[in-house]
């Protein structure tokens, strides 16, 4: 109840729920404040796109992006590992940051050109992102933060595992010549006669 569909974002289905307006409405102070509330709905979009991008990125399932009064949802499914978990949960943060990497060069000329609506988004856009970035990078409750800050010990885990691997690898690696003896011998003596023939042509060009 209450949902709009927005449109498909290189297929992925954008909902958009009316308590966004209240969520928009408390990030702006409650001001009458138009460019912070499109900000507001974008730096949500952008950041729930992000989630969705490394979800493709490691080739799980999106099923859709929801805006809302709380922030916003992707919903996916997959068999993700704890490391790719992690990176998704990274995904909406690191979509803020290339928001505000793409817009702070911007930021004087949407004011220039826009006004004070032009000046709230540019806003909404860098600094009301950054901020809302690290909110949800609380390590709490529903917060991404909970599965982004596993990142870093499940990469020294897996650095630690690789370290440990070459011994492994070395042995695998013999197999393979040591399985050559058990070739039976009627292979044996074709693969002797097809060396042997190879030889000889190779005498003939010559
Ligand atoms: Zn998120």
């Amino acid at each position: 109840m209450g949902w709009w569909s927005v449109g498909k974002i290189s297929g992925v289905p954008i909902r958009l729920h009316w308590s966004a307006l209240l969520g928009a409405l408390f990030f702006s102070g409650f001001r009458f404040a138009p460019g912070s509330w499109l900000g507001f709905v974008l730096v949500i979009l952008v950041h729930e796109l992000g989630h969705a991008a490394v979800v493709k990125i490691t080739r799980q399932r999106v099923h859709g992006v929801t805006i809302h009064g709380m922030g916003g949802e992707c919903q996916w499914s997959g068999n993700a590992t704890p490391i790719q978990r992690a990176c998704i949960a990274w995904g909406g943060v690191w979509g803020q940051l290339a928001l505000f990497v793409a817009v702070v060069p911007f930021a004087g000329l949407l004011a220039l050109s826009l006004g004070r609506m032009g000046a709230e988004l540019a806003y909404a856009l860098t600094w009301g992102s950054l901020m809302l970035a690290a909110i949800n990078l609380i390590p709490f409750g529903p917060l991404d933060g909970v599965e982004a800050w596993k990142l870093p010990g499940l990469l020294a885990q897996r650095f630690k595992r690789r370290r440990a691997a070459p011994a492994r690898k070395a042995e695998v690696r013999r197999a393979p010549a040591r399985s050559t003896e058990e070739v039976s011998p009627e292979v044996r003596s074709l693969m002797e006669r097809i060396a042997k023939e190879a030889r000889d042509a190779r005498r003939k060009t010559n």
